[in-house]
């Protein structure tokens, strides 16, 4: 089964307005260097607009997406967005289930789940994020907590939408520390997300589902992650910011 690695850039609270748009240019500019991946750029959502207007006006195909969103489609939810608002501004993606809003802001399976189905619904693309702490991997929970996590995030969600949803898997104790999962540690909870997949839908539509690894993904060690065979492509934080490094990664995967 092919499927077409996406490499996405989650900027998190990071740049200003100039450096989101000269980062998105260069981005852009080099797209062809890997041009058999999916490129995303993922700025924070302040800055949503600037990045996905310089991205059309270099008529690249780079994916716009955004950090965060609420599962509502409008109303009193004060400082929140909705994902029609991320359309409207030509969002494709929104990341979702990131360990720091699991961590820092409480967001539990069951929350994912509905702005999983929330974002479907308004034809965007949900990566949902799982991954399991340095402390749950020590006890042996790996496998417990990422199944816990992929069937509660992505549970009742019909076979047709779940095949256009990336799972990234984003082992927390590798994320931003510069310890990266081994490739070995990284497929072998690849291949156990994708029976899961499997036995929600079917083992067509999880052979469809592209899969990222995420935590601490530099040009350095990319290619090794991207040779194992369920790894589709990364989430990338740190190195997302300097364009360089984000296409040195996305070329590892083309
Ligand atoms: C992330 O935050 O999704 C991430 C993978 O960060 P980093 O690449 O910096 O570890």
């Amino acid at each position: 089964m092919s499927r077409k690695p996406i490499v996405a850039g989650n900027w998190k609270m990071n740049l200003d307005r100039t450096k989101a748009r000269e980062l998105a240019a260069a981005v852009a500019a080099r797209r062809g260097e890997a041009a058999a991946v999916d490129l995303v750029l993922c700025p924070p959502a302040v800055y949503v607009e600037t990045v996905g207007t310089t991205l059309a006006g270099s008529g690249s195909d780079v994916g716009l997406g955004a950090q965060n969103m609420l599962d509502k489609a409008g109303g009193a939810y004060t400082g929140e967005i909705a994902p029609p608002m991320l359309v409207d501004l030509g969002c494709d993606y929104v990341i979702l289930g990131h360990s720091e809003r699991r961590t820092l802001f409480g967001e539990t399976d069951s929350a994912v789940n509905v702005k999983a189905k929330a974002a479907l619904a308004a034809g965007l693309v949900p990566i949902v994020c799982v991954g399991e702490t340095l402390e749950e991997r020590e006890a042996g929970r790996t496998a417990a907590v990422v199944t816990a996590q992929v069937q509660g995030s992505l549970a009742g969600i019909p076979a047709g939408d779940l095949e256009k949803v990336v799972v990234a898997y984003e082992p927390v104790w590798a994320i931003g520390t510069g310890k990266v999962a081994t490739p070995e540690q990284a497929q072998e909870v690849h291949a156990l997300i994708r029976g899961l997949l499997a036995k929600l839908a079917s083992p067509e539509v999880a052979g469809r589902v592209r899969i990222q690894y995420g935590g601490s993904v530099k040009p350095d060690n990319a290619a090794d992650l991207a040779r194992q065979p369920d790894i589709d492509g990364a989430l990338v934080g740190g190195a997302s910011l300097k364009a360089d490094d984000f296409l040195g990664i996305a070329r590892a995967f083309a």
